[in-house]
C-alpha cells in the first residue's frame, strides 16, 4: 500500500545513524509516513562527536527540495540542521515557492557534545526568514536562550520565555524542558494562540542522542496523519519516551541512540 502522504526533512545527515535525517526517516517510517529528504550538511560523526562537516552548495539543496515536490503529496516540511545562513536563505526562498501544508522549525544550533551546527551569524535570518512561516518552533533551553537573548534558569523563566518565543512569530511553540532542572520531572511547555499546555513526564536518567530531531519529526509525522498541532506535539513526546526506554548503545560510548520500533 501506498501511503497517500509524504514527509518532508530538510536537514543534515548524521554518518552514526542517531540523529539528523536518519533519525527523521526513522521516525516517519516508526509513523507509517512515506519519508522524503532534502540534505543541507553532511556531517562525519559518531556517538562521541562531530569530526567533519561539509555543506553542499545550495543550488543542489534547491534541487532537492523541488524534486520532493514536484512529485509528492507533502503533508508536512521538518526543519532540522541548516548550518548557515546561506542555507536558511536557500531554504526560505524554497518554502515561499512551494507553501507546504505544515511547517515545523526545530532550530538546531549546537549538539550535545558541542559542536556548532549553525553559524552564528545565521540566527538573524532564522528569525527574520523561517519563524514567520512556522506552524511550529520547537526550542530545547539553550536554543530558545540563544534566539531570545536572556537566560532561562527556572520554571518562571520558562514561562516568560514560551509568550516571547511565540512572539517571534511561529503561530505555536514546544519549549523542551529537558535542559532545566525542575526537580524529578521534565516539562515541555506548548503555547499557540488559544491553548497552553505542559507535557510533563519522569526525568529519564540517560545521556540520548536525536532525540530533538525525533522529536519534530514525530511532530511532523503526526499532522501528516491529521492530527491538531497540540495533539501532534503531545503523542510526539509520548514517543519520544518509548524511544528513550527501546533505547541502545551501538557505538563505544554511554551515549544512547533512540529505538523506533
Ligand atoms: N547531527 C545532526 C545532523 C543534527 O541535526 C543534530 C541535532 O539536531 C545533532 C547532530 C545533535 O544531536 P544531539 O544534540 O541530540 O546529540
Amino acid at each position: 500500500m501506498t501511503p497517500p502522504i509524504s514527509a518532508l526533512t530538510i536537514a543534515g545527515s548524521d554518518s552514526g545513524g542517531g540523529a539528523g535525517i536518519q533519525a527523521d526517516l526513522k521516525t516517519f517510517a516508526a509513523h507509517g509516513v512515506h519519508g522524503l529528504s532534502a540534505i543541507t550538511a553532511l556531517t562525519a560523526q559518531h556517538t562521541r562527536g562531530v569530526i567533519a562537516v561539509h555543506v553542499p552548495p545550495v543550488a543542489f539543496l534547491r534541487a532537492q527540495i523541488d524534486a520532493c515536490f514536484d512529485d509528492f503529496d507533502i503533508g508536512a516540511v521538518k526543519l532540522g540542521m541548516l548550518a548557515s545562513a546561506e542555507v536558511i536563505h536557500a531554504v526560505a526562498d524554497a518554502l515561499e515557492a512551494h507553501r507546504p501544508a505544515q511547517l515545523v522549525v526545530d532550530p538546531v544550533m549546537v549538539a550535545t557534545s558541542g559542536a556548532r551546527l549553525l553559524e552564528e551569524d545565521a540566527l538573524e535570518a532564522l528569525r527574520t526568514r523561517l519563524l514567520p512561516m512556522a506552524g511550529i518552533l520547537t526550542p530545547n533551553i539553550p536554543e530558545a536562550e540563544l534566539l531570545l537573548g536572556t537566560r532561562i534558569t527556572d520554571a518562571a523563566d520558562a514561562d516568560a520565555a514560551l509568550d516571547a518565543l511565540l512572539a517571534l512569530g511561529a503561530r505555536a511553540v514546544l519549549l523542551k524542558g529537558g535542559h532545566l532542572d525542575e526537580g524529578d520531572e521534565v516539562v515541555d511547555r506548548y503555547a499557540d494562540a488559544t491553548a497552553r499546555t505542559a507535557f510533563r513526564g519522569p526525568r529519564m536518567q540517560v545521556d540520548g542522542h536525536g532525540t530533538g530531531c525525533t522529536l519534530a519529526s514525530a511532530i511532523a509525522a503526526n499532522l501528516c496523519r491529521g492530527r491538531g498541532m497540540r495533539d501532534a506535539c503531545g503523542q510526539g513526546v509520548e514517543y519520544i519516551r518509548d524511544a528513550l526506554r527501546e533505547g541502545l548503545r551501538p557505538g563505544r560510548s554511554d551515549v544512547l541512540v533512540l529505538g523506533h520500533f
